[in-house]
């Protein structure tokens, strides 16, 4: 029997595991699903391709200024509880 902690509704998990956005307990029940189901596999194979295909039109990154700025707060978020 098949049995799928997500109940195949990772939609969001799925593009944050993609971005890399998830806390790392979360990303690795999300790879070991992965691992066991098809149709969640090729759910990230094809957000993976529309990513890259999204990068390849995007402006250019933010500044390191900005980039300093948002691991402050994501550091201050962790910490503020
Ligand atoms: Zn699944």
């Amino acid at each position: 029997m098949h049995t799928d902690p997500f109940g195949h509704s990772l939609g969001t998990l799925l593009t944050g595991y993609v971005d890399g956005e998830l806390p790392a307990a979360l990303s690795r029940a999300v790879s070991g699903h992965l691992r066991e189901c098809d149709s969640c596999g090729a759910e990230v194979a094809s957000l993976i391709r529309l990513k890259s295909a999204l990068r390849a039109v995007r402006s250019p990154p933010p500044s390191a200024t900005a980039q300093a700025r948002l691991v402050e707060r994501l550091r201050a978020a962790r910490l503020g509880r």
